[in-house]
């Protein structure tokens, strides 16, 4: 492409009511949530609002979820409340969180995980004899939707099970469908928020460019959400060799979340805490499945497990460390020790982990397990 190409660009200038920046599992189900009150709107008043939704790629297939996943990460259940699910975030997070937000969370996902279903995600079920079936099975043998007592594949006390190949086409569909084509604009990059004139604590509008064609787009907005997904690399990664570059977090969320609301003076709370995902020999992210589902152990270079040896770290951080479930951040600790003394790098002992699998299940049972075990191992390694 010329130089030239990107001289006198063609502007274009919009004036929304809301204005939807990013195209990911928040600005989907924002834009799904907002027609049903868009609608009631219109019914009580005859205005019609107008409302956007731009995302700098393409909705099928953007944001984090876009190569698929393998759980839903909450579900809270019949088994426990949401008050259980704040506990377990502040737990984990050391007390850096927002417990009425955790609580809100815990007490809305189930209504959005049952739509979920509804628009076609296929969820793991265990059926009355206790016998677990994939998503796909379970449609076929005709057993409940979750709404209607269906009971989940649990993978640890908060996940639930999916075949989560096309998670994302699936909710973009629905957002599609609910906002209507000429509300969204695909490949359009925003690159900056506009503070209001006169009040300068008020955002009045955003700016962007079109990745495909020389134009640039200027958005006015009565109101903006911001929801443009994570942002990974912030710190080099300790991986080397082919492994450099490679990150669990998709390289293409850039941070233009946090960057841009910096820039337009956003107060930025809950910021304290970074994940930083455990980083095993072979693999770049957390893997939760192999953990939780597959009862897999880390271990340092000896096969030792760090979680029972430095266990007498846990007693500096109570009670996070004296809960049933360390804090994330100190089972890292513990880890990190091996490697600062010479003991890594860190394993998942997959080995042992199917070999007590074949103890209790049948061979049909652990082939269908052992697959499932690989594509989730293969979710996570993203490169
Ligand atoms: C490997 C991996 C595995 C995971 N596994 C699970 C799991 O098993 N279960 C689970 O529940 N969660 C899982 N997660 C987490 C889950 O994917 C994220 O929490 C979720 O996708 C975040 O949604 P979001 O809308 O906030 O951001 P995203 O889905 O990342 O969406 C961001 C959107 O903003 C757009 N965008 C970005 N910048 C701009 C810009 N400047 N202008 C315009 N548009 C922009 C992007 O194109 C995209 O559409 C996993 C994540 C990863 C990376």
């Amino acid at each position: 492409m010329s130089q030239g190409t990107f001289e006198n660009p063609t502007v274009v200038e919009e004036e929304l009511d809301i204005l939807l920046i990013g195209g990911g599992m928040a600005c989907c189900g924002a834009a799904y949530e907002m027609m049903r009150w868009a609608e009631a709107v219109k019914a009580e008043t005859g205005t019609e609002l107008r409302i956007k939704l731009v995302d700098k790629a393409a909705m099928d297939r953007s944001g984090a979820v876009a190569q698929g996943l393998s759980a839903i990460n909450t579900y809270i259940g019949s088994e426990q409340d949401p008050a259980d699910y704040a506990r377990m975030v502040s737990n984990d997070l050391m007390g850096i969180t927002r417990d009425d937000l955790a609580y809100d969370l815990g007490r809305n996902v189930d209504d959005s995980v049952h739509l979920f279903e509804e628009w076609g995600l296929p969820i793991w079920k265990t059926d009355a004899d206790g016998v677990r079936h994939d998503g796909a099975e379970s449609i076929k043998e005709g057993l409940p939707m979750l709404k209607d007592g269906g009971k989940p594949v649990r993978s640890g006390k908060w996940q639930i099970m999916i075949n989560g190949e096309s998670y994302k086409w699936i909710v973009a569909e629905a957002a599609k469908k609910a906002l209507g084509l000429s509300r969204i604009e695909e490949r359009i990059f925003i690159v900056k928020l506009i503070n209001d004139k006169n009040d300068p604590s008020r955002i009045a509008g955003a700016v962007g460019f079109s990745v495909r064609t020389n134009t640039i787009h200027v958005y006015k907005a009565k109101a903006i959400l911001l929801a443009a997904g994570g942002c990974v690399n912030l710190f080099r990664p300790r991986s080397v060799g082919e492994g450099t570059g490679r990150a669990w977090y998709p390289v293409w969320n850039a941070g233009s979340t946090y960057a841009m609301a910096a820039e337009a003076g956003a107060e930025m709370t809950m910021m304290e805490n970074r994940f930083v995902p455990a980083r095993f020999k072979d693999g770049y992210g957390p893997v939760g499945a192999w953990f939780l589902l597959f009862k897999a152990k880390a271990t340092n270079a000896y096969g030792e497990d760090y979680m029972v040896k430095n266990k007498e770290m846990l007693n500096d951080y109570p009670p996070y460390g004296q809960a049933a479930v360390p804090a994330s951040c100190l089972r890292n600790h513990l880890m990190l020790k091996e490697m600062k003394e010479g003991r890594g790098p860190i394993y998942m002992d997959t080995v042992t982990a199917l070999a007590k699998l074949r103890e209790t299940l049948s061979p049909k049972e652990v082939k269908h397990l052992e697959a499932e075990a690989w594509e989730d191992f293969l979710d996570m390694c993203i490169g």
